[in-house]
């Protein structure tokens, strides 16, 4: 029996993000809607060709986004909220993009919807909003289309859908509440799908893809009773018709619902066996499958850029075969979350460069696997591609670095405890630093303007000498140094010009790294990361910031902040190793960024910003795994970068977003004598856990959203934080705003900043 070859979804935004561009290009009006269409349409036939050609059985359509596929299911089902229904756009994409990017003008004025990491990606997707008596029904075509557009050049697809309770569940109300799966509601939603089913049936379709992601995280009362009365209506529709239901789950393991699903009279089941392997595995041993049911075994990695172990990859598939006859080789998700090619990195040495498959090469992968398991074992032992495969894996990848071992192994518990106690520590800076109460100050950056741009493109292109770019940089830093003692922020920035990126910047000054020329990936609409790789182990090469910080505060006698990124986020916003584990690549990186602590202490810098702006998005999805799998080693990382610093010395951190009330006292315990976060999105309840936990760290909730050009008047700042002291402590509380000046221009944002001060300055009087 042929082994079918499965894969999720692919990358659209193209091999050159040629989708960014013509997206781009539509919002600025240089493109027409037509042309933007039309590059879609190129795009989808070279992704569907792409995988036809390497042999692949089922191939994945309507996994093609203009922005984002929840959005799109959203708008598939008639989940479309009256504020953007009233703009009366006629087309798809105008409507879509509204709803996420917000619409400002001769139509109306409307928001975007709220966007959210999707799972534990760097991806996000937009909330779908439920109205209270929503007319949910299958209201368009797009799924269709693309499925009959694939067809028109000899292509049959495997159409593929946001299930229904994934749906459900990321769903919320217009009040940002969960949405409430009322039968008339369920029923709705049920017959939706159901009537997808009979139309792709009618189409031609051989299989349909429902993806629940959502099924991996913890059930609470009432989950899978819902997940059944949804399928149990769903399901009949395609009986009958010949029509295959693969049920797609990925990110996490399925075994607390396993026999659920498996009863339930699914065609095809899709298991994570990366990250959910040894509980998926261990459900389908001792659970089975019924015999009418295929197993997809997700082997592929869709999160890594690292070449498949063959070997490995064949166990699991013989361990689920020995259950059940019937298994399909998947990608272990989609592989929107890896980049498109490693064709064209050039700059990588071929020797490097094999160890690598991006989503085109995991291609080939699946059809390598799916052929290799077919050979019985004679055969195997003569195979030239495993025996290929077999040699990237024997032996040792790259050297260990003796000096980065010896370091670790002479860290001792008391490495990790910065001394004396936070509370003592906390006196002792009010008095060396001599700071105002409620002390105002900014996350780092300030905008990074056109011109802050062209000059490093300048320098990259050899236009400008290092000592030319140097010198601009410097005069950055002294006009933003005087403009924020003009309007009288306490703790000032250096503004963080000279850096690209919070991480790629960082990896290029530490030995260990890789970076490609392009691999982009998706991380929300059009916007694409390029996240550096974690190649050997890690150590300071040279002093990073220190120059720059101790420039900034010669320019000053105000405390001048030094800004650092911390172990845990670089970690999470890199492509890391599989051959050591996280928690020791996190180490390594502590130890290099503890080295720029010390220097930056050294060189007369008192307070400190390590920024772990990515700590809660990696938080494992089961609540059981948050603290063996994960902080109890990412809150000790972060105390091994700051606990050698005097007592005096000032250490931030900083997070984006404020969801992290069900960690807070974890928080706390990465015992940084300051917190900024992320907070004017949120609704502040955040302030209700401070205050419960008996928070200990100090706390910034930004005052006001940078995300928009808005400028907040003094007293709506005074409001704020009005809210803030009626929650917490005074001598607890900093003022600033939330993270990302970067991304602001200068008119908006010093505007802001002055009312900033200024509604600090009033509080202050009323104290
Ligand atoms: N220091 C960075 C800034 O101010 C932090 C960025 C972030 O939170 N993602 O922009
Ligand atoms: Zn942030």
């Amino acid at each position: 029996m042929t082994v079918l070859t499965s894969v999720s979804g692919f990358p659209r935004i193209g091999q050159n993000r040629e989708l960014k561009k013509a997206i781009e290009g539509f919002w600025k009006g240089t493109v027409s809607l037509d042309e933007m269409r039309g590059v879609a349409r190129s795009l989808r036939v070279r992704h569907w060709q792409l995988q036809a050609s390497a042999g692949i059985d089922l191939i994945p359509s309507n996994d093609f986004s203009y922005y984002d596929q929840v959005l799109d299911t959203a708008l598939l089902l008639n989940a479309v909220p009256k504020r953007y229904r009233d703009l009366g756009f006629d087309d798809y994409e105008e409507t879509l993009f509204a709803m996420a990017r917000g619409y400002q003008g001769e139509r109306g004025d409307v928001t975007a919807l709220p966007m959210k990491k999707w799972f534990t990606t760097n991806y996000h997707y937009l909330v779908p909003e439920l109205e209270p008596g929503a007319d949910i029904r299958l209201a368009g075509t797009k799924p269709f289309d693309y499925y009959l557009e694939a067809k028109s050049i000899g292509i049959q697809t495997k159409p593929v859908l946001i299930g229904p309770y994934t749906f459900l569940k990321l769903a919320r109300t217009p009040d940002a509440a969960e949405v409430e799966p009322t039968a008339e509601l369920v029923g709705r939603l049920a017959d939706a799908y159901g009537e997808a089913l009979e139309k792709f049936a009618d189409l031609g379709a051989d299989w349909v893809q429902l993806d629940e992601p959502f099924l991996v995280l913890d059930k609470e009362p009432g989950d899978i009773a819902l997940f059944e009365s949804l399928y149990n209506r769903i399901l009949p529709r395609r009986d009958g018709t010949g029509l295959k239901v693969l049920l797609n789950t990925y990110f996490g393991h399925v075994a607390d619902v396993y026999t659920s699903l498996t009863a339930l009279g699914f065609d095809g089941l899709g298991l994570d066996l990366n990250e959910g392997r040894e509980e998926n595995l261990a459900a389908v041993s001792e659970f089975g499958a019924p015999e009418s049911l295929t197993l997809f075994a997700g082997v592929v990695n869709g999160r890594n850029i690292w070449r498949n172990d063959y070997a490995e990859s064949i166990g699991l598939v013989e361990a689920l075969q020995q259950v059940n006859g019937n298994v399909a080789v998947a990608t272990a998700s989609s592989l929107l979350h890896v980049p498109f090619s490693a064709e064209g990195e050039d700059g990588l040495d071929p020797s490097v460069l094999k160890h690598f498959a991006f989503a085109v090469e995991k291609l080939t992968e699946l059809r390598d696997i799916a052929d290799l398991v077919e050979l019985d074992d004679g055969e195997k032992a003569a195979n030239a591609v495993l025996a290929a495969n077999q040699a990237l894996f024997d032996g040792t990848r790259v050297a260990a670095d003796a000096d980065v071992a010896a370091r670790i192994a002479a860290l001792d518990d008391a490495d990790f405890v910065r001394r004396p106690a936070r509370a003592e520590r906390q006196r002792l800076q009010r008095e060396a630093l001599g700071l105002p109460l409620l002390p105002t100050t900014t996350i780092g950056s300030f905008p990074q303007t056109k011109e802050v741009r062209a000059e490093r493109a300048k320098l990259r292109k050899g236009e400008i000498t290092r000592a030319e770019y140097d010198d601009f940089i410097r005069g950055q830093i002294d006009d933003v140094v005087k403009k924020q003692e003009e309007i009288g922020l306490d703790v000032l920035v250096h503004g963080e010009f000279e850096r690209n990126d919070m991480v790629e910047y960082f990896g290029q000054h530490l030995n260990g790294f890789l970076f490609t020329k392009n691999a982009w990936v998706q991380s929300y609409g059009t916007r694409c990361v390029k996240p550096p790789i974690v190649w050997g182990d890690v150590s300071r090469a040279e002093p990073i910031t220190v120059d720059w910080s101790s420039y900034a505060q010669s320019r000053t006698d105000h405390v001048m902040k030094g800004m650092l990124t911390g172990p845990v986020t670089i970690l999470n916003w890199s492509w890391p190793r599989e051959d050591i584990t996280h928690e020791e690549q996190t180490k390594q990186l502590a130890l290099a960024i503890r080295d720029e602590v010390l220097d930056l202490e050294k060189a007369g810098i008192r307070v400190i910003q390590i920024d772990e702006a990515a700590l809660r998005e990696k938080l494992p999805l089961r609540r059981s795994d948050w603290h063996k799998k994960y902080l109890d080693w990412a809150v000790p990382a972060f105390r091994l970068v700051h606990s050698a610093v005097q007592p005096t010395t000032q250490i931030h951190t900083h997070m984006c977003y404020s969801e992290f009330n069900d960690i807070i006292r974890d928080i706390d315990a990465m015992d940084a004598d300051v917190i900024s976060f992320e907070a004017s999105r949120g609704d502040l309840v955040v302030l209700d856990a401070i205050h419960d936990a008996n928070f200990e760290t100090e706390a910034g909730p930004g005052v006001y959203d940078i995300h928009s050009p808005r400028v907040p008047s003094e007293e709506e700042i005074e409001g704020r934080i009005g809210e803030i002291l009626a929650k917490m402590d005074v001598t607890k509380v900093w003022i600033n705003p939330d993270c990302g000046l970067k991304t602001r221009g200068n008119e908006e944002t010093w505007a802001s900043l002055e009312n900033l001060v200024a509604a600090t300055k009033a509080v202050r009087a009323k104290l």
